[in-house]
Parts: structure tokens; C-alpha cells; sequence
């Protein structure tokens, strides 16, 4: 049964995501963790939000249950207005893959694969003509900075081209809603900014982006900032006294 409050949601929400007193229980009795307690957390369309917080305060939980790849042992997450509990697995996975691109710290790529095969690989496994899967891959190499690698394979390309490979992967395809956990942690510096100027464009366009990283010069780029310590949402700063906090005269100075 949905509550009132979500059923009288309509259908076109402004809302990119939303959480709902959200609470996150792992394990039973003494081994009961609570990984995330009673959050609330709204993103519209093209707000860029940081998530802050020490290790262990449910950062990576707070967006697997975002990209609904877990989910919340109570409370409601909204994606564009529907609630992730109550669809079919199938309609779960058509919203994951369609609607949500996720940039974690994967850089596995096909071996047999060239990037820009690599790159539209997901696109055609959805359906996409091929002709347009390339464009889509030709035009995300391009955003991270790779496109002249485009018929390389992973074995012709340093190491920092295959990961802005993976990422051009992860961010194919018009997603409405980013999700990005720690992306920069492995990546060369260059890379890492590649990233972020990526995500604030993406924002800019349309795109709710919601970024967690313990770098407060990459949160700087966010819109706010969502800081969690123990599973618990403990404050939100704009950027702008993020700056303050931080004393930046520009974003990712
Ligand atoms: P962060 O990403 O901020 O480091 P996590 O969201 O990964 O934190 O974890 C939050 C808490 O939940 C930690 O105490 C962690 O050990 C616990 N936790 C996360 N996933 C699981 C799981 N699958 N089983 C048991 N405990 C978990
Ligand atoms: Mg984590």
C-alpha cells in the first residue's frame, strides 16, 4: 500500500529523487548495523549535491538505495515520482538502466572491445540501433576527452585513457539522474577534474548529480552539501558558504 502523501504525487514530479525518512538495517540482534537512519534528501533536475562524511557514516549506502540497487528497510525512494518499492523488478531495472547512469570505481573494460564499442555496448544491450549507440559513444568519448581513441582496444591505451573510457561508459546515454561514489579516488588528478567538470555539466543541462567524495575541493563544485556521520544527516551547506567554510574564490580552485 502507498501512503497518501506519495500516491497524491503526480505522476510528472519535479522531483529528480527523493528520500523519505529512509532507514537502512543490516544483519540481526547483536550483529544489527543501522547503516542509514531516517534520511530526507530532495534533488531536482540540475542540482549538482555533495555527500560528506567519515568512513562508515552510509554514504555508499545512501546512494545504492538511491539507484535503487538496495533497498531501504523502511522509508520510501522516489525516482522522477515513483516509488522504487512499488514496481516490478523489471520496471526497477528499466528505470536503473534508462534513467540512472552510476559512476563508481570500476574501470573494467571488454578486452576484445574497442572504446567506442565498449562505450555503446550498454546502449545496444537496451535496444539502441547501432548507428545511434555509435553517436551516443562517440559523443561521451568526446566529453571526457578521449574520442581519438575511439577504435583503440583496452590493451592500446594507458592506463588514465581506459579510465576516462570507463567513465565516457558509465555516462553514456541522456540519464536524468548521476550517481557518482568516490569516482576520483583512483584516477590521476587530471582525470578526476575531467570528471567533475563532466558531472556540473551534466547539471547544467538537466541532470540531478549526487556525488559523494571526502575531497571538500570537489564538493565545492556541488550545489550544497549533505554531510552524514553515523548513518545520519547531520547538516546541509550551500556551496556558497561552502566556500566560506573553505575560503575558495572559485569553484575547484
Ligand atoms: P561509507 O560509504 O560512508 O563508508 P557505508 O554506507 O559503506 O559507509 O556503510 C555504512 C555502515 O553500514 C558501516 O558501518 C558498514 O560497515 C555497514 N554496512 C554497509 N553495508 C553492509 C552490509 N552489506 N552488511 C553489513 N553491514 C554493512
Ligand atoms: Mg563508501
Amino acid at each position: 500500500m502507498t501512503s497518501p502523501v506519495l500516491s497524491s504525487l503526480p505522476q510528472s514530479s519535479p522531483c529528480a529523487l527523493e528520500l523519505h525518512d529512509v532507514t537502512r538495517v543490516h544483519g540481526k540482534d547483536a550483529r544489527r548495523v543501522t547503516a542509514l537512519s531516517h534520511a530526507n534528501l530532495t534533488l531536482r533536475p540540475g542540482e549538482f549535491v555533495a555527500i560528506m562524511g567519515p568512513s562508515g557514516s552510509g554514504k555508499s549506502t545512501l546512494l545504492n538505495l538511491a539507484g535503487g540497487l538496495d533497498v531501504p528497510t523502511q522509508g520510501h525512494v522516489l525516482v522522477e515520482g515513483r516509488d522504487l518499492a512499488t514496481l516490478s523488478v523489471a520496471e526497477r531495472a528499466a528505470i536503473r538502466r534508462k534513467s540512472i547512469g552510476y559512476v563508481f570505481q570500476d574501470f573494467n573494460l571488454l578486452p576484445s572491445l574497442s572504446a567506442a564499442e565498449n562505450v555503446s555496448f550498454p546502449l545496444e544491450l537496451d535496444g539502441w540501433n547501432p548507428r545511434k549507440a555509435r553517436e551516443a559513444a562517440m559523443q561521451s568519448l568526446n566529453e571526457v576527452g578521449v574520442a581519438d581513441m575511439a577504435d583503440r582496444r583496452p590493451e592500446d591505451m594507458s592506463g588514465g585513457q581506459a579510465q576516462r573510457v570507463a567513465i565516457a561508459r558509465a555516462l553514456v546515454g541522456p540519464h536524468r539522474l548521476l550517481l557518482a561514489d568516490e569516482p576520483t579516488g583512483a584516477l590521476d588528478s587530471n582525470a578526476g577534474m575531467t570528471i567533475l567538470e563532466v558531472l556540473r555539466t551534466r547539471a547544467d543541462r538537466g541532470a540531478a548529480v549526487l556525488l559523494v567524495t571526502h575531497e571538500p575541493r570537489f564538493a565545492a563544485w556541488a550545489d550544497r552539501t549533505v554531510f552524514l556521520k553515523d548513518g545520519r544527516i547531520i547538516d546541509e551547506t550551500g556551496s556558497s558558504n561552502m566556500d566560506d567554510l573553505l575560503n575558495l574564490e572559485e569553484r575547484g580552485a
